[in-house]
């Protein structure tokens, strides 16, 4: 983006492209250098990555910060992003989370041991404000995962921030190209950069987002002390995954809006959780607050979880695979993990990638047809 030339707000698609790169003079790189160094020449702020980053890592905090609206830091995983955070509340604090949501951020809170922590269904905004009256920090996903379920940020924001309770939204599913957290009133946005972000499944990496200058410099100072600290090549290929995310993104959302549709008329489907589904519980919520429905769907086989294991290896243009947000579709039956009693066991959590719709199907239907 140059400075002279302003088109007032870019679009985030456009962001997404020119965010994070050094004015251009002649001769120049297009592209912010990989830069692989801990140590730096002295006499000048930023001597050693640790504490004070790379240009590399600048770029990618720099166009992550201007989608979101805040500034960003980035971690070495989304979990390491999650660890900060965490890091931020003192002994005894209150904290509530969904029961549906990332699993290992869960885990993580309860396993510390330093917090008291209190699970609600966030799609009840009620009971989620009652429980988070008091608390320290009320942690939201939306969609969640596995089963999609929709919060309601903006009432839940504005409850909590009436409370005086922090709000971070894990961010994750949506990307800041269908959801921006911060405008709705949060405090802090997570993101696992691992996903939609970086969107090829060759790296990890975590980010947080804030627009409260005390809270960035906190987390900051987590990320160098307890030295979460992304690798050089990460970050460079997450900027290079987010330039084309929202290409990316669009055509996975494109084929999961169809995918979830068919398999909603499917004979061998019980349920489908899309919050693009017209039918879906989480719909007029996702349509009211989000610029999409995003690339993530979820079905329930007939014939339990003997029967959604046996899909899962009978796919072939799909793969069966515990992550999500890459090029290519992964499918896995998350009830197979631990603590997840409440997802139900034949549920298919279906991260749509970039491959051709009708192959998509085709796949699908022969793993249906031949597990019947
Ligand atoms: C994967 C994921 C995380 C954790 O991120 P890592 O990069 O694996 O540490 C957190 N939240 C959601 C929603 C995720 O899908």
């Amino acid at each position: 983006m140059t400075k002279e030339h302003s088109t007032g707000r870019l679009r985030a698609e456009t962001v997404c492209v020119g965010a994070g790169r050094t004015p251009m003079r002649v001769g120049e790189p297009l592209n912010v250098p990989l830069i692989m160094a801990s140590n730096f020449r002295a006499g000048h702020a930023g001597e050693y990555a640790r504490d004070d980053g790379t240009a590399t890592w600048a770029a990618l905090e720099a166009a992550v910060g201007a989608l979101e609206g805040g500034s960003a830091l980035a971690f070495a995983s989304g979990m390491g992003a999650t660890a900060a955070i965490a890091d931020l509340l003192p002994p005894g604090a209150r904290v509530v989370v969904p029961r549906d949501s990332y699993i290992a951020m869960r885990v993580l809170f309860d396993e510390a041991g330093r917090w008291e922590v209190r699970t609600v269904d966030i799609t009840d905004t009620e009971a989620t404000l009652a429980a988070a009256a008091g608390a320290d920090l009320l942690w939201l996903e939306s969609p969640t995962n596995p089963l999609l379920d929709v919060a309601d940020l903006p009432a839940l924001c504005k409850g909590a921030r009436a409370a005086g309770v922090r709000v971070v939204v894990d961010n994750t599913f949506a990307t800041p190209l269908l959801q921006r957290p911060l405008e709705l009133g949060a405090d802090v946005v997570m993101h696992s950069a691992t996903k939609f972000i970086g969107g090829h499944s060759d790296l990890l990496l975590g980010l947080t987002v804030t627009a409260d200058p005390d809270l960035y410099k906190r987390l900051r100072r987590r990320r160098e002390l307890a030295g979460a600290t992304p690798g050089g090549l990460e970050v460079f290929l997450a900027l290079r995954g987010l330039r084309t995310m929202p290409v990316r993104l669009r055509q996975g959302e494109r084929s999961a809006a169809a995918l979830a549709q068919r398999l909603h008329e499917h004979p061998q489907v019980a349920r489908v959780r899309y919050p693009g589904l017209p039918t879906d519980p989480g719909h007029a919520r996702a349509a009211a607050q989000m610029d999409g429905f995003g690339a993530v769907l979820s079905f329930e086989v007939h014939g339990g979880a003997a029967r959604a294991d046996a899909v899962c290896e009978a796919v072939r243009v799909i793969t069966s695979a515990t992550s999500l947000g890459g090029v290519e579709s992964t499918i896995e039956r998350r009830a197979k993990l631990p603590r997840q009693e409440h997802v139900p066991p034949s549920l298919l959590r279906f991260s749509v990638g970039c491959e051709h719709l009708d192959d998509l199907w085709s796949d699908l239907e022969a793993a249906l047809a031949a597990t019947a």
